[in-house]
């Protein structure tokens, strides 16, 4: 078993244990700005996040304090749970769930300029991994493939090993070492500033998962108070083995009666012999408790992972006829069933509504 897994939250060598004084008043104060206005029932109202403290010209030292595997089991994919020291630095304490935060990588691209920032979800909550907003973690995966040709000038035949720049960089760092960062990044894809309006629904796959890790800790294990609204964790990957956090999520399930995690594996069978599913599919299998869930207006459904996974969601919510509060359709799809629906025209005439939050690359 990973030891990341179970220390809920994790509280990293040399830190002390969690101040649960220090602890409330970050939380607080997290949500204190925008507390006196009102939410609809409806349309969530987010917290204001700040960003771009540090910027890629000027980035700042984080230390690696762990880096460990956090698969279910031996897989044929490497992912990371990296928790990183960023005290002293302005992101210290001043980041939220579900943002992201840049990385660089040191040494220089193909054409001799210094690497680019990479972003990386958060994978804590707002308090951090140590409980003082110090330490701040993420979920990288390993870039290895075979090259394949991305542009129509790229040779056909080269099939070299693919190596990606920074999240094999990330994955090789050891505890101790320093790597530079920026951020944080991004201002919706955020829990709301009153978490008790709201029903969730996660959805995501592979490294997607990263930001609802923070996210399920931020809800239920808060020392501010627990959030007593249901919460849906849908997670897809291909092999059981790949499941990330898998320890974490089915002991938070076991914990707590509001939050509940289903698994889509696609390429294996299913114990019954049937073949495997996508996460969309959950939708559609456990319709009777997620129809009811969709169509209330105050429940928020956030998607993480694989650029184009909406587009299965928009389809399935179509079919339990919820689409509305999640997405527009332009006219010219209108017509058409959207079971034929195909992803470029989803992409063309479907904008998501604030109660679909989407965070896809
Ligand atoms: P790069 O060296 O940048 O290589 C990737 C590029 O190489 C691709 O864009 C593609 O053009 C090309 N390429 C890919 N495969 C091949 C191939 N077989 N042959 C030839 N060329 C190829 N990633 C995570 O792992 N964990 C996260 O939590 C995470 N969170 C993110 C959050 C946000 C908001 C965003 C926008 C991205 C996130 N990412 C995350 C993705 C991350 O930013 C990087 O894109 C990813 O880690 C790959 O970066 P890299 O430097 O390793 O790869």
């Amino acid at each position: 078993m990973n030891k990341c897994l179970w220390e809920l939250p994790p509280v990293p060598v040399g830190f002390a244990k969690w101040d649960y004084q220090t602890v409330y008043s970050l939380v607080s104060f997290r949500y204190s700005e925008s507390m006196s206005a009102q939410t609809t029932t409806s349309t969530p109202l987010m917290p204001e996040a700040k960003m771009n403290l540090v910027k890629p010209k000027a980035p700042v030292t984080g230390r690696v304090v762990t880096n460990d595997i956090c698969l279910k089991s031996k897989s044929n994919c490497w992912v990371r749970h990296t928790a990183i020291d960023v005290s002293g630095t302005p992101l210290e304490g001043n980041f939220l769930v579900g943002q992201s935060f840049g990385v660089i990588a040191p040494g220089e691209d193909e054409n001799g300029k210094p690497h680019k920032v990479r972003l990386y979800s958060i994978a804590c909550p707002s308090w951090g991994e140590d409980g003082a907003g110090k330490v701040l973690s993420t979920t990288p995966k390993r870039l290895l493939d075979e090259r394949k040709p991305q542009k129509a000038v790229d040779d056909p035949e080269d099939h070299r090993l693919f190596v990606g720049v920074c999240s094999n960089y990330l994955c090789d760092l050891r505890p101790g070492d320093e790597v530079q960062i920026t951020g944080p990044n991004g201002k919706r894809f955020l829990i709301p500033v009153n978490p008790a309006d709201h029903d969730y629904v996660f959805v995501a796959t592979g490294t997607g998962i990263a930001p609802f890790r923070g996210m399920v800790l931020e809800l239920l294990e808060n020392p501010a108070g627990k959030c007593e609204r249901q919460i849906h964790l849908l997670m897809g990957s291909p092999y059981t083995s790949d499941l990330l956090y898998d320890d974490l999520f089915t002991e938070m399930a076991r914990k707590h009666d509001n939050f509940h995690y289903h698994t889509a594996i696609s390429r294996e069978r299913r114990p019954d012999g049937s073949r495997g599913i996508y996460v969309d599919r959950i939708f559609i299998e456990e319709a009777e408790r997620l129809q009811p869930l969709l169509a209330d207006s105050q429940t928020i459904v956030y998607v993480c992972g694989l650029l184009g996974m909406q587009y299965g969601i928009y389809k399935a919510f179509s079919e339990l006829g919820v689409g509305d509060g999640y997405f527009t359709v332009k006219d010219d799809l209108a017509g058409i069933p959207h079971a034929e629906w195909s992803s470029d025209q989803m992409k063309k005439s479907i904008r998501a509504t604030p109660r679909c939050i989407l965070e896809v690359y």
